[in-house]
């Protein structure tokens, strides 16, 4: 359970530009660092094999836990959350694209405790797409019972969660959506140490 005064939330990272692991791992530690938060756990990292068009980066995902500030009400406490990972966004795509050439992180709030938001949000909380700045803040975020992308690394940190409006838990919501988009869809390749990403040794072929 979260201390008095925080609240715990989940948030979905994703990255597919340049070296999305050093992405992500740099994504864990910025949000452990940010103010009033502690990181609680990280999920393994995922690949997300592309569909289609194969000759594109892999998409790399991954989700943390976190106690954060429960701010004076759910949905201020959420858009507190959500500016501060705008803000950690631009912050990546401004110092990586100068050193390594271009990335981006991508971070979603899944979950707020036990919360059902959907509000309107402030400039600083909006996204730099002008055709997604006027989409209200939505937690639990909507599309992430349908993207096994976000549920695998989800189920890793809170397999007997029930988040709002679910109805069932993280794992069978996962096992569904794995059935649906294949066991290889999305495939763990590292663990979390506490620093940095370790490879999991790939399984023997055949
Ligand atoms: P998707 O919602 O499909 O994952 P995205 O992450 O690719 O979309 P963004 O450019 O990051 O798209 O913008 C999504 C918009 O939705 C932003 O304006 C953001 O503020 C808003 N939004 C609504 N709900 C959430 C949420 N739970 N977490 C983060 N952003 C959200
Ligand atoms: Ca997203
Ligand atoms: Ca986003």
């Amino acid at each position: 359970m979260a201390t008095a005064g925080r609240v715990r939330a989940y948030v979905g990272l994703g990255a597919n530009i340049g070296d999305a692991a050093g992405a992500l791992a740099a994504a864990v530690h910025a949000l452990a660092a940010l103010p009033g938060v502690r990181l609680r756990g990280v999920s393994r990292l995922y690949v997300t094999a592309p569909v289609g068009v194969l000759d594109q980066p892999d998409f790399h995902n991954a989700a943390v836990s976190l106690d954060v500030p429960a701010g004076p009400d759910p949905a201020t406490g959420a858009i507190d959350l959500l500016v501060a990972l705008k803000g950690l966004e631009r912050g990546f795509g401004r110092q990586v694209r100068q050193r390594w050439g271009p990335r981006e992180v991508d971070l979603d709030i899944l979950i707020f405790g036990r919360h059902a938001i959907a509000t309107t949000r402030p400039p600083q909380g909006r996204s730099d797409d002008p055709a997604k700045a006027s989409l209200p803040l939505v937690v639990p975020h909507r599309d992430a019972p349908h993207r096994l992308f976000v549920l695998s690394p989800l189920a890793d940190l809170a397999p007997r969660l029930v988040p709002p409006f679910w109805g069932e838990t993280v794992a069978s919501v996962a096992k569904r959506q794995r059935a649906i988009e294949g066991r290889d869809a999305v495939r763990p390749i590292a663990t979390w140490d506490g620093e940095r990403w370790i490879a999991l040794q790939e399984p023997p072929l055949g």
